[in-house]
C-alpha cells in the first residue's frame, strides 16, 4: 500500500492506465495534471488540460464542455496514410492506398472539414451512407483525386445525386448493397449518360469478433452472396458497362477486436477480387471497410472495448496479405481503400465534465449516544461497532449487522422502533461495515458476502452531464470509455466512486472503470473540496460518441471548444472556435413546443397575479425576464460560479 505522502504521478499511471489507452497523446505530467501531446512529430508541444478548462472558465463557456483536439485528429489521419504508404513500400505492392473516412462515425463539419485538409495531400477521401451524408460529401469532398464511396441502401434519387457527382468530376463509386440497386443505378446512369463506377459489397463469410459481429455471416444485413455478385457482375457486362465494374467491397463490423479475423477477411476478400478478375472484370480498388479498434480499456486484449494488435499490424496484415494471394493468382495488386473512421476521430475529443456532488449513504450521520429505554436493536447494534476491530469473527459480524437492519426496519414499520432509533441503527451499521471493509483489506480471503462491500460502501459521484447525450455506448453497449481527473493526480485518492449523470434516470451511470488489474466497478477519485471545483475527462468520445447522443431528459447538445496547438504560445494551444451548445429554447422547438408562447402564457398568469395584488409589477417583470433568460440557457446545471 502506497501512503498518502509517497503516492507519485506513477502510481496514478498504475491506476489510471493513461499511456496504455492515450496512443501518446495523453500523459499524466509531474504537476498531477494532465498532459496533451497534440502531434507526435513535435513533442515540445504539450498542452496542459488545467490550462484548457481555465481558459473556458475565463471566458464564460458553462460546462460539461466538448474538448475537441483538431491536432490530434490530423495526426490520425496522417498516421493511418504513412503507415500505408510505408508498409507497401516494404512489401514492394505494386499499388497504392486511397481511403476514405466514413462520415457517420462523426458528421461535424468541423471533423469533416479537417480530415479532407489534413488527407488531401494523400488523396484521402469520404464515405457516405445515407442521402444527407452523400449531399454532404458532394459538398465537401472537392478533390477530384480522392474517391467518394457510397455505401448504404439507396434510392433512385440517391443514384441521381451520385451521377451528378460523376458530372462534377469526382472519382464517385456507388457500391451495390443489394442487387436491385444496381438495376436502378444501370437505368438511371443511361438516362443521365454518365459512366457510373461501380462496386460490389460482399456478403462475407468470415465474422469479426466483437460487439458487431453481425455486420458478417449468412444472416449479415448487407451485401450480395457469392451468386448475387456473378450475376451483378455479368449484368453490366450485358449493358455494356463491364469497365464500369471498379471495386470489391467487404466490412465484418466496427471494432475488430481480433487480428485473426482481419486476416480471414482479406483473405476471403483477396480471393474474390482474384476470380473476378479471372471472369474478365478488371477490378481496380479492393476496399476493407472499417473496423480497426482502439484500445479503450488498454488491455491490448480481444476484450470488447480493446483490440489485440496496433494499426502498423492491421496495415500489414491488409498489404501483405493483399499481395500473397494476388501474387499465388497472378492477378494485378488492387488500390487498397479502407473505411477507418473509429481509429481516426476517438482521440481527438472528450468530455469535460465537474463533479457536482456526492450521494453516499453513509456520510451523515445522526448522534447515536446511549438514550433512556432504548430498543434493544440499537444496543445490539451499538455494541457490535464497538467490538468490530477487535472480534475475530468477520462473517459473524456481518452477519449479524445485516440481520439486525432488516429486523429494525420491520420494527419500525410496526411501530416498535421510532424513525430517530432507525437513524442511529442505520449509522452504527455503516460504521460497523467501514471498519469491517478496512480489515477485509488486509486477508487474502474475501467471502463472497462481503465481496460487494467496497462497492456499496463506495460514494456515487454527481456528474453535470448526462450518459444519453455524451456518453450513449457506456449505456446501450457497456462501451468503456476511460475517466480520467484532469489535475490532482499527484495526489492519492482516496474516495471510491462511482458516476452518476444529472438525468432523471437510473440508467444514466457509469460503473466500468478501468482498474489496476483489469475491470473495477469503482475508481478511485480525490474528496472534493469546498474551494476548488473538481473536473473528470470522458475520453475517446470523438468516434461515434459525439453524434449519437439523445435528448433524454431534455438535455442537449454541449458546448464545445476547438483547441489548435500553436508553438509560439506561452500555452502551446489556443482557443479556434467555440460552438455553443444547444439552449432549452432549442430543445423545446424541437419537440414541437414554442418557447414564445410559453413565455407569453406565464406572463400572462403572472399579470393576474399582479392584478390581483398578490404580485408587486416590479416583482412580476423580474420574474418574466427570469423565465425568459431561462429559456435561453443551457440545459446542465448551473453551478455556483456560472454567471
Ligand atoms: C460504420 C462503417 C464504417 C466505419 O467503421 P469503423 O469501425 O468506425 O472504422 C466503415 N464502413 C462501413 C460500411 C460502415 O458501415
Amino acid at each position: 500500500m502506497t501512503t498518502d505522502s509517497n503516492w507519485t504521478v506513477e502510481d496514478a499511471e498504475q491506476l489510471y492506465r493513461v499511456k496504455r489507452w492515450g496512443a501518446g497523446y495523453f500523459e499524466i505530467g509531474e504537476n498531477g495534471n494532465l498532459h496533451i501531446t497534440p502531434d507526435h512529430t513535435n513533442t515540445d508541444m504539450r498542452i496542459d488540460f488545467k490550462s484548457v478548462v481555465d481558459e473556458i472558465n475565463e471566458i464564460g463557456i458553462q460546462f460539461p464542455v466538448v474538448v475537441r483536439f483538431h491536432d490530434i485528429l490530423r495526426s490520425q489521419v496522417r498516421n493511418l496514410n504513412e503507415t500505408f504508404l510505408k508498409t507497401i513500400e516494404e512489401a514492394q505492392y505494386q499499388s497504392t492506398y486511397m481511403g476514405v473516412y466514413p462520415v457517420k462515425v462523426n458528421q461535424m463539419r468541423e471533423v469533416v472539414e479537417e480530415v479532407v485538409d489534413a488527407g488531401a495531400p494523400f488523396n484521402f477521401g469520404l464515405e457516405a451512407g445515407s442521402k444527407a451524408e452523400l449531399l454532404t460529401v458532394l459538398a465537401y469532398n472537392t478533390n477530384e483525386n480522392s474517391l467518394t464511396i457510397l455505401n448504404g441502401y439507396k434510392d433512385e434519387e440517391f443514384m441521381r445525386l451520385a451521377m451528378l457527382g460523376r458530372k462534377l468530376g469526382r472519382k464517385i463509386i456507388v457500391v451495390v448493397e443489394k442487387y436491385s440497386e444496381l438495376i436502378a443505378l444501370v437505368r438511371v446512369a443511361k438516362e443521365m449518360d454518365v459512366v457510373p463506377l461501380v462496386g460490389l459489397r460482399a456478403k462475407m463469410n468470415v465474422k469479426g469478433r466483437g460487439k458487431w459481429e453481425g455486420s458478417g455471416g449468412d444472416r449479415a444485413k448487407f451485401g450480395l452472396t457469392t451468386a448475387e455478385m456473378i450475376s451483378a457482375s455479368r449484368y453490366l457486362a450485358q449493358h455494356g458497362m463491364s469497365d464500369s465494374l471498379k471495386l470489391l467491397h467487404f466490412h465484418i463490423g466496427s471494432q475488430l477486436t481480433d487480428i485473426r479475423s482481419v486476416k480471414d477477411a482479406v483473405t476471403e476478400g483477396a480471393r474474390i477480387y482474384a476470380d473476378l478478375h479471372h471472369m474478365g472484370f478488371a477490378l481496380e480498388y479492393v476496399d476493407v471497410g472499417g473496423g480497426l479498434g482502439i484500445d479503450y480499456d488498454g488491455s491490448k486484449s480481444t476484450s470488447d472495448s480493446s483490440r489485440n494488435y496496433t494499426m502498423s499490424e492491421y496495415v500489414s496484415d491488409v498489404v501483405f496479405g493483399m499481395k500473397e494471394i494476388c501474387d499465388l493468382e497472378e492477378v494485378p495488386h488492387p488500390i487498397l481503400v479502407t473505411e477507418s473512421g473509429r481509429a481516426l476521430t476517438a482521440h481527438h475529443s472528450c468530455v469535460v465534465t465537474e463533479i457536482v456532488g456526492e450521494i453516499s449513504a453513509s456520510a451523515m450521520t445522526f448522534e447515536t449516544d446511549v438514550a433512556e429505554n432504548e430498543h434493544v436493536l440499537v444496543t445490539n447494534m451499538r455494541d457490535l461497532a464497538d467490538s468490530v476491530t477487535t472480534q475475530n469473527n468477520l462473517q459473524e459480524i456481518f452477519n449479524d449487522a445485516v440481520d439486525w437492519k432488516e429486523q429494525a426496519l420491520a420494527a419500525f414499520k410496526l411501530r416498535v422502533v421510532s424513525l430517530e432509533e432507525l437513524a442511529k441503527i442505520e449509522t452504527l451499521y455503516w460504521q460497523v461495515m467501514k471498519a469491517l471493509q478496512k480489515r477485509l483489506v488486509n486477508t487474502d480471503f474475501i467471502p463472497e458476502d462481503m465481496q460487494e462491500l467496497e462497492y456499496n460502501l463506495s460514494s456515487q459521484y454527481l456528474c453535470n452531464f448526462s450518459v444519453f447525450q455524451s456518453a450513449a455506448d457506456t449505456w446501450a453497449i457497456e462501451q468503456v470509455l476511460p475517466v480520467v481527473p484532469l489535475s490532482r493526480m499527484n495526489e492519492k485518492p482516496t474516495v471510491n466512486c462511482s458516476l452518476v449523470d444529472i438525468t432523471c434516470d437510473s440508467d444514466g451511470k457509469i460503473d466500468q472503470f478501468i482498474g489496476e488489474s483489469g475491470m473495477s466497478n469503482i475508481i478511485p477519485l480525490h474528496s472534493l473540496k469546498e474551494d476548488e471545483r473538481y473536473y473528470l475527462g470522458l475520453f475517446l468520445t470523438g468516434a461515434y460518441q459525439d453524434v449519437m447522443g439523445d435528448m433524454h431528459n431534455l438535455f442537449g447538445r454541449l458546448n464545445e471548444v476547438h483547441i489548435f496547438s500553436y508553438d509560439d504560445d506561452p500555452d502551446d494551444f489556443y482557443i479556434e472556435e467555440i460552438v455553443k451548445g444547444s439552449s432549452v429554447n432549442n430543445v423545446l422547438s424541437i419537440m414541437q413546443y414554442n418557447p414564445d408562447s410559453m413565455a407569453q402564457s406565464v406572463k400572462k398568469v403572472i399579470d393576474k397575479h399582479i392584478a390581483a395584488g398578490e404580485i408587486k409589477p416590479r416583482e412580476g417583470v423580474k420574474w418574466i425576464d427570469f423565465y425568459e433568460d431561462c429559456l435561453q440557457g443551457y440545459t446542465y446545471l448551473k453551478t455556483n460560479r456560472d454567471k
